[in-house]
């Protein structure tokens, strides 16, 4: 394991990206090690805490100056990783911003391991686990309601919100054992069954309403993955140009999975939609013609969200009616569009077809129906707004296994109870689940889980 008292370097590239780049420093020789290459009218060594000095990092061997640069000057406590902290900006290019990285190493830094910064915030008791790994949702946070949600988790209000329900099993326990030790009742055994059933069935509730958002949470990260369907010339097309034009797509190259897929995501309200396969969309046109709808029902599982496209020009179709099997089970909505030409197609089957699925009809041509779109689609994923500011999102695989395996322990606990199970071996169920809402804020941790949890982070942060 590394030396943790040694100063860390990394280059830490800001949310947002921009022109600018950070070298950051963390550690007892920060300073003096910035000092060493920085040449400016101030001594860093002597200045103030947080403050901001403008200079040249110059090569201190050949005098060769690198870069004009803004040195901020961060003394521990109050900094990030509650160690001296130098953060060094500079406007140029990579290749000045590696120099510079390579500068600081050659003068006693060490490189820092991926999340190292935030793993020293986290052994420093600056923040806490869940907050830690707040810091990495919100590198890879797509859109601003993302960005919220994980911010909020880094204010503490998931961690705040554990421990609440933590001191709630804790004191459940203490209140039992005070009752046993001292009874005031005759049945002390009965009343204590029932004070645990009460109180572990009211944190279950919590649990499952933080899980419930969790299941937003991950759509807010991850996009709604959204596959278009229908005939050809329905206006697939269209309403993906509509849905982009609207929004501003992001796009985004994900290298390393199987093919090099080219996602697009559209801002809908705050919601990323993940086009999936848009090049499938604009290219085959017609995935069920080309699959069978059994394949392509296969494929359409991986979406959260199937829009399909019908023409009100047109009479229902044979092949209409498949795409209707194909989607049947999923989460869908049906798009009429064309609602500018004559009506052929008869809206009152349409929406016996869809049954409690929403239908919408759309003029792609003129752009009208997709704000009835957007709302359709908030209203089914969100049921209509999204409450970043007052919730809490878990957005975190491990915190939403550790919230199943709490669920599962406080159900065991109450089927102690019902089993007329000695209290002893119904406490144990309820310690359990006290440990595991532990593990969220990092309480009850391994070292070896942590090392694991930090190195998943991206280099400089
Ligand atoms: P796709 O084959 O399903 O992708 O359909 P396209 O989006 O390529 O559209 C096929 C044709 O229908 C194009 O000529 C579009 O301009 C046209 N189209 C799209 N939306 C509308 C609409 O609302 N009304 C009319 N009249 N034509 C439309
Ligand atoms: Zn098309």
């Amino acid at each position: 394991m590394e030396n943790e008292k040694d100063t860390i370097a990394a280059i830490s590239t800001p949310i947002g990206e921009g022109a600018i780049a950070i070298v950051r420093l963390s550690g007892d020789e920060a300073v003096s090690i910035a000092n060493q290459v920085f040449h400016g009218a101030d001594h860093l060594e002597s200045v103030d805490t947080h403050t901001i000095h403008y200079g040249k990092i110059v090569e201190p061997i050949n005098q060769q100056t690198i870069e004009e640069v803004m040195v901020t000057v961060m003394r521990a406590p109050k900094t990030f990783t509650k160690e001296d902290v130098v953060e060094i900006n500079c406007h140029g290019g990579l290749a000045s911003v590696n120099r510079l990285l390579e500068l600081v190493l050659s003068r006693g830094a060490r490189l820092a391991e991926p999340g190292e910064f935030t793993k020293r915030a986290f052994l420093n008791g600056r923040i806490d686990l869940s907050q830690a790994e707040a810091v990495m949702d919100l590198i890879r946070s797509k859109t601003d309601k993302a960005m919220d949600i994980a911010m909020n988790q880094l204010d503490g209000k998931l961690s705040k919100f554990v421990n609440q329900l933590r001191q709630e099993l804790i004191e459940t326990v203490a209140h039992v054992e005070v009752n046993i030790d001292y009874p005031e009742y005759d049945d002390v055994e009965e009343m204590s069954h029932d004070l645990l059933k009460e109180r572990t069935k009211y944190v279950s509730n919590e649990v499952e309403r933080l899980l419930q958002m969790s299941r937003q949470g991950k759509i807010l990260r991850e996009g709604i993955a959204t596959a278009i369907i229908g005939r050809p010339n329905v206006g697939k097309s269209s309403l993906l140009n509509s849905l982009v034009q609207e929004t501003k797509a992001i796009v985004t190259d994900i290298p390393g999975t199987t093919r090099d897929v080219i996602e697009e995501y559209v801002n809908i309200r705050g919601i990323p939609l993940r086009l999936v396969d848009t090049a499938g969309i604009r290219e085959t046109e017609d995935i069920v013609e080309q699959m069978g709808v059994e394949r392509s029902h296969q494929a359409l599982k991986q979406s959260d969200l199937v829009l399909l496209v019908l023409n009100y020009g047109e009479s229902l179709s044979e092949e209409d009616r498949k795409l209707f099997e194909a989607v049947e089970g999923l989460e869908y909505i049906v798009i009429v569009n064309k609602t500018d030409l004559e009506g052929k197609l008869d809206i009152e089957e349409v929406k016996r077809l869809a049954g409690e699925q929403k239908v919408i009809t759309t003029t792609l041509i003129e752009d009208e129906g997709i704000k009835e779109l957007e709302e359709a689609i908030a209203d089914t994923f969100f049921e209509g707004e999204i409450e970043s500011g007052d919730l809490t999102y878990i957005s975190n695989v491990r915190h939403i296994q550790l919230l199943e395996d709490t669920l599962k322990a406080l159900a065991d606990a109450r089927q102690a109870i019902d089993e007329d199970m000695p209290i002893d071996l119904v406490q144990i169920d309820v310690t359990r689940a006290w440990e595991l809402l532990g593990e969220i804020v990092g309480d009850t941790l391994q070292d070896s889980l942590i090392d694991q949890l930090f190195s998943q982070f991206c280099l400089g942060k």
